[in-house]
């Protein structure tokens, strides 16, 4: 089968090339993201297989429709860029990749909240530069704090075990409370209740209409001042201006996101020889309490074979016409 890679990186050729050993697909592999101003490259090909960032809303499938396409096979888990709708009146089918390493993206929300509590980004550059002062890099204890957690699905429910295990009081909050995780110690309460008493809120639930800016101006204002957030599931969960104002008015004590709602523009690309136009993320930056990280949370040699293998297999039964196990809605 004849296969259209978009968004491709060279780590993704490399583990999708070895996922097609045999070559019993035809790989092609681009660069640019899928979007309306690059649809025509996907143009004959059954199967294009996408990523995060790449755009499958209407125009784009319905062009892809014309010229052929029958399968997505995404390379992530999220598919809140696809337009299933649209993809299921067109008869186009969408598979995914639902788990490849939940403790890849819990162990890195570990990593922002180690970080910007600890400033260890700070004191390796202090150190490097022959600075051994202590001055300012004061944190404080995670053991005893309470770690807010929204959603607990593959993600969530490790990273509340992570954070149990350093010893954090874990309150939960999901529209389906996983009974596993509250028999472990977990509590479920109300999204008040744990934006109000959370020292550290972190988001693992889906981008959907419901979640869209689930932390906005007003779930800001009844969180604990000084409280940590961090965003590792999808960038539009937060809304952005809002979370930029309550930095500035030192509400929120410290902000630490691998994804941002603009991301699309900017992530999985170098562009540290050129002008960064998105005055937002520019600000964001600018903050001392906000670590950034590039969508880096899945990025682990286990996940990435896990995903290319997965997306293959999702692929051979495409071709081979069995069911679709990991078919969007279906798995
Ligand atoms: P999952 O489907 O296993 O779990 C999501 C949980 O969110 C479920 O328990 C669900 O009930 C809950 N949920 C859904 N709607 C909700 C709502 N309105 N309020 C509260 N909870 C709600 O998904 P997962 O594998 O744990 O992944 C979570 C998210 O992480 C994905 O949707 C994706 O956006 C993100 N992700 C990011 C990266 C990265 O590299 N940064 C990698 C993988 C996944």
């Amino acid at each position: 089968m004849r296969i259209a890679v978009f968004s491709t990186q060279s780590y993704d050729r490399t583990f999708l090339d070895e996922a097609n050993a045999d070559s019993r697909h035809e790989l092609v592999y681009l660069q640019p993201n899928l979007n309306p101003y690059t649809m025509a490259l996907g143009e004959g090909y059954p199967v294009i297989c996408v990523f995060v960032n790449d755009v499958l809303d209407a125009t784009v499938l319905r062009h892809l429709a014309t010229h052929g396409l029958k399968l997505v096979a995404l390379r992530c888990a999220g598919f809140n860029n696809v337009d299933l709708d649209t993809a299921a009146e067109l008869g186009i089918k969408v598979v995914r990749v639902p788990a490849y390493s939940p403790h890849a993206v819990a162990e890195h929300a570990l990593a922002l909240i180690l970080t910007l509590n600890r400033k260890t980004h700070k004191a390796y550059n202090r150190v490097r530069e022959g600075n051994f002062s202590l001055e300012r890099l004061e944190g404080f204890d995670l053991y005893g704090r309470t770690v807010g957690v929204i959603g607990t699905g593959k993600i969530g429910q490790v990273f509340c075990r992570i954070m149990q295990g350093l010893g954090c009081q874990v309150l939960a909050y999901d529209k389906y409370p996983a009974e596993a995780l509250a028999a472990q110690g977990v509590r479920y309460a109300s999204l008040p209740e744990l934006l109000h008493a959370s020292d550290i809120i972190s988001l693992h639930c889906p981008l959907t209409p419901e979640t869209h800016h689930i932390i906005n101006a007003e779930a800001l204002a009844q969180m604990k001042p000084g409280a940590m957030l961090i965003n590792t599931s999808r960038g539009a969960l937060i809304d952005t201006q809002a979370v930029v104002a309550a930095l500035k008015s030192r509400k929120l004590g410290y902000l630490g996101i691998d994804v941002y709602e603009q991301e699309e523009a900017l992530f999985f690309q170098d562009l540290s020889e050129q002008v960064i136009e998105d005055d937002t993320i520019s600000r964001l930056m600018s903050f001392s309490n906000v670590l950034i990280t590039a969508h880096q949370a899945f990025f682990t040699r286990n996940a990435l074979e896990q995903i290319a293998t997965v997306t293959m297999g999702n692929i051979d039964a495409f071709v081979a016409g069995k069911a679709l196990a990991f078919e969007v809605g279906r798995d």
